[in-house]
């Protein structure tokens, strides 16, 4: 399938050490790429899984609530790798409060991290994209509050369908250079952002019933779509939103 073979590209992931990312990491390393992994927590897990593959592996310990990594993340990935192919912009966070008692830092964390340093690390890996003239692909971790408000994440909505803006903003600025920018839009998850839910009984029967699937996702589940939307195979794909979430939206 060498539509889809990411053999001897070089793939940042943000958030790489668990869940969403750490799963996106393996498969993007499974089809071929090398890993630079981006994050606050040592990515041990994941630098096992992707050397065990074959797969060269580099960490840039970052805490992606500030512009400060921004500059270093694309120097030390062109100085380790060479170059830059595939930007996958994961690590974000979920504060949840009712909207009259909702805090500043609420709003302005969750803005910070999932939004406004995804948009200026995007725009650095794009500016070296363009340099290099050799295209490249960028995927957003969305969700289904890109599409929808959810129930006590105000912030988080607002930041997830800003991202959604960004991806096709973005897309229309870059497709004629060869760069693809798109989103994932994960459904129900269970993975640390998702804690909260699962422990709540009511939420979680809800949530569940109305997922056509049967099944919360699992980290295992977003894979595929990554390495689509990371690949060849996606040349002509540009700002779309491609839901992974068992079915939740045409329910
Ligand atoms: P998670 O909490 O396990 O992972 C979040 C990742 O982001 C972690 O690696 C964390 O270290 C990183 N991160 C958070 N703040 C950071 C910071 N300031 N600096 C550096 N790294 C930081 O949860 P997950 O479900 O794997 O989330 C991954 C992405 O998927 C997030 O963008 C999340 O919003 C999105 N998403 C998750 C679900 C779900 O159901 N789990 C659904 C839709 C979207």
């Amino acid at each position: 399938m060498s539509a889809f073979d990411l053999t001897g590209k070089t793939a940042i992931v943000t958030g790489a050490n668990t869940g969403l990312g750490q799963a996106i990491a393996e498969a993007l390393a499974t089809a071929g790429a090398d890993i630079v992994a981006v994050g606050r927590t040592p990515p041990v897990d994941t630098r096992f899984a992707v050397e065990a593959l074959g797969r060269r592996f580099h960490d840039i310990s970052a805490d992606l609530s500030t512009m400060e990594p921004i500059g270093r993340i694309v120097a030390e990935t062109v100085q380790h790798f060479g170059g830059i192919d595939i930007l996958v912009n994961n690590a974000g966070i979920i504060r949840r409060n009712d909207a009259v008692d909702f805090t500043e830092d609420d709003w302005d964390t969750v803005m910070d991290v999932n939004l406004k340093t995804t948009f200026f690390l995007t725009q650095a890996v794009g500016r070296r994209m363009i340099e290099q003239g050799r295209g490249g692909k960028i995927v957003n971790i969305a969700s289904m509050l890109s599409y929808q408000g959810g129930i006590r994440v105000p912030s988080y909505a607002a930041s997830k369908s800003g991202l959604a803006g960004i991806t096709k903003a973005l897309a229309n600025e870059w497709a004629a250079k060869g760069i693809n920018v798109n989103a994932i839009a994960p459904g129900y998850f269970s993975t640390n952002n998702t804690t909260a839910l699962r422990a709540d009984e009511d939420r979680s029967r809800d949530i569940l019933a109305r997922i056509p699937a049967g099944r919360w996702g699992t980290p295992a589940d977003i894979g595929g779509a990554a390495v689509f939307l990371s690949s060849s195979a996606a040349d002509y794909v540009h700002g779309t939103l491609l839901a992974v979430d068992g079915g939740w939206l045409g329910r």
